[in-house]
């Protein structure tokens, strides 16, 4: 199987770099799937699970959005946070989720703290998905 290069990276670092065979992320246009030689592209990111497929190895990676960059060797993933599932604080997570499920309660539809503790609430489901993949 031929490979390729990924890169994920955040301000904080790089949470993952190796070689794969094949990379799915979802993007805000819907889901990609990429292997090696794709046609470049690039698309911003929406709150999901990033997959990493070696032969029968798969590392999920919990991403928050960001962009997806496609060269054909190459791909790289510039997150606004990122997460192996073996760095992500379940407690944390479950806390924020909480937090989120009263404030989305709380607050009126159209008011801009509802939106926030919806992509909260997102984010801290997609974190506790991909711990329990
Ligand atoms: P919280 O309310 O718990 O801070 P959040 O969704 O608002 O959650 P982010 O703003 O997305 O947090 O991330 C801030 C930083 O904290 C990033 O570096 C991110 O990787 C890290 N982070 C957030 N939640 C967790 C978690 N549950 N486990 C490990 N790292 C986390």
């Amino acid at each position: 199987m031929q490979t390729m290069t990924v890169s994920v990276v955040t301000p904080d670092g790089t949470v993952y770099e190796g070689e794969v065979e094949m990379v799915s992320a979802r993007a805000q246009s819907g889901e990609l799937g990429i292997l090696p030689r794709h046609i470049p592209l690039v698309a911003p990111l929406d709150i999901g699970a990033v997959r990493l497929k070696n032969g029968s190895n798969v590392q999920l990676v919990a991403v928050s959005g960001g962009f997806i960059e496609v060269r054909p060797d190459k791909v790289t993933i510039l997150a606004e946070a990122a997460e192996l599932p073996s760095d992500i604080d379940v407690a944390r997570a479950r806390a924020a989720k909480e937090r989120a499920e009263r404030r989305i309660s709380e607050a009126r539809q159209d008011e801009i703290d509802f939106k926030r503790a919806q992509l909260a609430l997102r984010r801290a489901v997609n974190r506790l998905g991909v711990t329990e993949k």
